[in-house]
């Protein structure tokens, strides 16, 4: 059997971390099968609807390289539809929907239903109180299609209910739960299509998977109480249900749902941070899932080799900021300097922290400066921030003082300063013969070398390399700073 998944968002906004973890889930286990994903846009619910959240969508999952092969694409920056079963917007596939549902109709498996909202409130309000779980009681059921039909004529408003056996259990088969039963006297009498006329998710997403061939389901587990509903309109409608695996939820580190108010949650602002794709998908696919031999890390290659939906765990998985920044530190460290340079001088010349005109050279020395402590690439502001910090000898704190007070001082500041002004330009290379041709002639120990042209060039203790940070700064800069420290010893 071919496997065809799907990832079917609602343009509600942004991509959140869930929905990009059940997006790979879907992709990886569509590849791993030699299957072909799709991407369907739920949007009938227009309340909801949030104005070009379909293209972010589309350039999340393209930047982490989670690629569909049918759906909406975009094509110089206008969204395009590619594949045959399309639409793939749901909003453009009203007609279908009226064409199933009046065969529901036909058929009492579905009927009007013309309760208001006051009606439908009261209701619940009493199933509330009297502690039934709140559903539809029916009340429009017996209705005939004659009397309903000429309510409408005259204008009343109106929705369409799935009509449900009673008491009558569903089972099926999750395959990440195992077997599932629900009894239809716990189910609602869902709607199946709103008073303005469009499905609502349940009667849509059945229709649709059906049609769009779709027979791998894999979605969040919010969606597992709504299954047996979806289960019995594939049976009213005489189509085989497709199997279903329902992912784990997205936990906080207090093991609370991830959400929007208390956490971060749009694969967009990780990928504004600087996370890099590889480590997105790669920390995302270990969210529920683990790899037979341990492995945590894992290319799209490996993951598409190795995933298999079986190995899905039930238990919430514990989304950790932590973790995810080991794995993208990971994945900076292997990028050659070259790819850093241009991952990182966005950030830079954002916060002018250099130029257009930089240096390749320079920008070298930075990303040699910094790499081993980035997590995310927005850390190079604040890394790179210290490297270009300036003394002020006026405010040094005790400790920085008393090596400021040091013997040598004098001699290791008019060395420098000679030597540097010999040079053209100052390398790290120079930096540190200098240094060492000091250190021989003089005898001044490593320490009393490094510390007091750190404290002169940059008014700190640590930081780090000093060969690269006077190597950015530059000859006119280092020696300008060298010859105010060597007047405030003096
Ligand atoms: N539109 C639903 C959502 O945004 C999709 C649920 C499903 O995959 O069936 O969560």
């Amino acid at each position: 059997m071919n496997i065809r998944t799907r990832f079917a968002p609602s343009p509600t906004g942004f991509l959140h971390i869930g929905g990009l973890r059940t997006a790979l889930y879907c992709y990886l286990w569509a590849k791993h099968n030699d299957g072909d994903y799709l991407l369907r846009i739920e949007d009938t619910d227009r309340t909801r609807y949030v104005e070009g959240s379909v293209e972010n969508l589309i350039n999340a999952l393209e930047f982490c390289g989670v690629k569909h092969d049918e759906g909406p694409m975009l094509k110089d920056g206008k969204v395009v539809e590619i594949g045959d079963k399309g639409p793939y917007f749901q909003s453009d596939r009203l007609d279908i929907y009226k064409k199933y549902i009046n065969k529901l109709l036909d058929e009492g498996k579905a009927y009007y239903c013309f309760c208001d909202k006051e009606r439908l409130d009261k209701l619940r309000e009493e199933q509330v109180q009297n502690k039934q779980t709140p559903k539809y009681d029916g009340k429009c059921k017996n209705i005939s299609r004659e009397e309903a039909e000429r309510r409408i004529k005259n204008g009343e408003s109106y929705v369409i209910r799935m009509a449900l056996p009673e008491n009558e259990d569903i089972t099926f088969y999750d395959e990440v739960r195992g077997e599932v039963t629900i009894n239809t006297n716990d189910v609602d009498e869902q709607v199946l299509i709103k008073a303005d006329g469009f499905p609502t998710y349940h009667f849509a997403v059945v229709v649709d998977d059906h049609l769009m061939d779709v027979n791998y389901v894999i979605r969040g587990e919010e969606w597992l109480v709504s299954t047996p509903k979806h289960i019995i309109l594939y049976n009213y409608l005489g189509w085989e249900a497709p199997k279903f695996a329902h992912l784990p939820t997205v936990l906080n580190k207090n093991k609370k749902k991830l959400s929007k108010r208390h956490d971060s949650v749009a694969v967009e602002d990780f990928i504004q941070k600087g996370y890099l794709p590889e480590a997105l998908i790669n920390y995302i696919a270990l969210l529920g899932w683990s790899d037979p031999e341990g492995k945590e890390i894992l290319s799209m290659d490996e993951l598409i080799r190795d995933f298999d939906i079986s190995r899905v765990t039930k238990a919430g998985a514990v989304f950790d900021t932590e973790k995810l920044n080991w794995v993208n530190a990971h994945y900076i460290k292997e990028k050659s300097n070259e790819e850093l340079i241009a991952l990182i001088k966005p950030y830079l010349l954002k916060e002018n922290l250099v130029n257009d005109d930089v240096s390749d050279e320079t920008m070298e020395y930075i990303v040699e400066a910094i790499k081993d402590k980035l997590n995310y690439l927005e850390e190079s502001i604040e890394l790179t921030k210290e490297l270009y910090l300036k003394a002020n000898l006026d405010e040094l704190d005790d400790k920085a003082k008393e090596i400021m007070d040091m013997e040598t001082n004098e001699t290791l500041f008019e060395n420098l300063i000679s030597l540097f002004e010999q040079e053209k330009k100052l390398t790290p290379e120079i930096v540190s013969k200098s240094l060492k041709s000091i250190q021989k002639e003089f005898k001044i120990k490593g320490k009393a070398l490094y510390m007091p042209t750190r404290i002169a060039i940059s008014g700190i203790m640590h930081g780090a390399d000093l060969t690269y940070i006077l190597s950015i700064l530059g000859k006119d800069e280092v020696v300008e700073r060298l010859k105010k420290a060597l007047n405030y010893i003096k």
